[in-house]
């Protein structure tokens, strides 16, 4: 029986499957995939052919990946109709396969009733009615405006860890002097913190119903023209976040786990993330992990052997520590806010986002996806730089535990990259660089493969 709507799942292919915790991956596992908005199908285009290379190469053609195309943004709204933007079958897709790779999507910011999925152009209808064609671009496909499709993925589906591992490839224009010397995979929470707030407009009978219950009932002053923002961070959300961390640093021997948080102004939430935080390490990982206090107070500074080192930073001093000592942090676990404006800063630093992969992750299913957006100017383009979703599809293969094609991958990357043949974003950055269409980057990452 076909589970779906509108969907046909490939005839060709197995499911991944889970025992005791533990993956299973057949030979020729199904992923569904999304192309996404904007230069979503560019870069998909480009990236297919170099994780599909590698994993032929690297196993003789013994595995396969069975690509299952499902849709969210504009190709939803293109099948379903009905102002679908976010399907329940691409959803039961995700449960049903358990990992799955995304392009893109668009996102409205806000302040108008309708986006336009082909520019992402936001505007307002006239006379309350939905405009026939976008203002901007005269495409049909003028949506109502909708909350944030990657935040709906991340929350329908429990996806709590927002994984970005973060490092310099070799001849990546920068800006620091020794970018090599940061490599980090950050552990952002993905579901609480800010993504969870909740918030009162200034002036509404809202905001003055709670600064009054706050003043009357908790002995709270706020000044009567504040909006309201309240921002929730639990035991659960935290604990379940800071084990994902502290194991996959056990499974990738890495040195170290910091704990980042503001908790010397908000103690009960970033503070708690912090205290919380060492309570799970040390009530699941004890024989495993030593925290900076133990390694001063009982090992005279000297980390043992085989364990890892649990330390915590204040949030500001994190952002210093990143670009003054980057090497001495390897895993950083943080709430949600702190995670995103962390990611991007480190990011930054080894040249920008267009080679950030990600991840989001919950106890079975991960989603990985290209962390940067649709850059609709750039759409049908064949213009710019596909390496973020590569890079995250490398980061799949390694969580599909198949080292080899993902290590080809990364590897072939690089050595594009240093042969200066590159898409505009580098090209514009690098001295006597040769300047590729998305789609030759692809074919030039294909042919330096093996
Ligand atoms: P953006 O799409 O990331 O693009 C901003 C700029 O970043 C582009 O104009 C371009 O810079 C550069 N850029 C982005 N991707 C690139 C790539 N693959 N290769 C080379 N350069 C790249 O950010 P935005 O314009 O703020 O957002 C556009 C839409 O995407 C919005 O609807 C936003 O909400 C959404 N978005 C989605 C996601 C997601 O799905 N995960 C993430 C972020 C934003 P230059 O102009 O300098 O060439």
């Amino acid at each position: 029986m076909n589970l779906f709507n509108k969907l046909t799942p490939p005839e060709d292919g197995d499911k991944i499957t889970f025992k005791a915790g533990e993956i299973r991956v057949p030979d020729r596992p199904i992923i569904p995939f999304i192309r996404g908005d904007g230069i979503g199908p560019d870069i998909w285009r480009a990236a297919q052919p170099v994780l599909d290379n590698a994993v032929k190469m690297s196993y003789s053609g013994r595995k396969k990946i069975i690509w299952f195309e499902i849709h969210a943004g504009l190709s939803a709204l293109q099948l379903y109709g009905n102002e679908e933007v976010l399907p329940e079958d691409t959803l039961k897709a995700i449960r049903e396969y358990f990992v799955a790779l995304k392009g893109p999507l668009t996102t409205p910011v806000g302040g108008f009733d309708y986006v336009c999925l082909t520019c992402s152009a936001e505007q307002n209808g006239s006379n309350g009615r939905k405009p026939e064609t976008c203002k901007k671009c005269g495409s049909k496909w003028v949506t109502p405006r909708f909350r944030s499709l990657n935040v709906g993925l991340r929350q329908k589906l429990d996806l709590y860890a927002c994984v970005r591992p973060v490092r310099w490839f070799q001849g990546v224009p920068c800006p620091v002097k020794n970018p090599e010397k940061l490599d980090v995979v950050i552990f952002r929470e993905n579901t609480e913190d800010v993504y969870s707030g909740i918030e009162f407009q200034q002036g509404t009978p809202a905001a003055e119903k709670v600064i009054h219950f706050l003043s009357q009932e908790m002995d709270k002053s706020i000044r009567p023209d504040s909006g309201i923002g309240i921002k929730p961070i639990s035991v659960t959300g935290t604990k379940r976040l800071v084990r994902k961390a502290i194991q996959y640093a056990l499974m990738h021997q890495k040195q170290s786990v910091t704990l980042v948080h503001k908790g010397n102004i908000m103690k009960f939430t970033e503070g708690a993330f912090r205290d919380w935080g060492y309570d799970l390490a040390k009530d699941e990982f004890r024989d495993r992990i030593v925290t900076e206090k133990e390694l001063w107070d009982e090992y005279n500074g000297h980390m043992p052997t085989g364990k890892i080192l649990i330390k915590d930073r204040i949030a500001d001093q994190m952002f210093q520590q990143a670009l003054l000592r980057p090497d001495e942090y390897d895993v950083i676990a943080l709430p949600n806010l702190n995670g995103d404006y962390l990611s991007d800063a480190c990011a930054a630093q080894v040249g920008g986002l267009g080679l950030a992969p990600g991840a989001n992750m919950g106890d079975e299913i991960a989603l990985f996806e290209a962390t940067h957006g649709t850059a609709p100017k750039y759409t049908d383009q064949d213009k710019v730089n596909p390496s973020s979703v590569i890079i995250s599809g490398a980061l799949m293969l390694e969580y599909l535990g198949w080292n080899e094609a993902a290590y080809m991958v990364i590897r072939a990357i690089e050595k594009t990259i240093q042969e200066k043949k590159v898409t505009y974003d580098l090209e514009r950055q690098m001295n006597g660089a040769t300047l590729l269409k998305c789609s030759e980057f692809g074919k030039a990452i294909v042919n330096n493969m093996g």
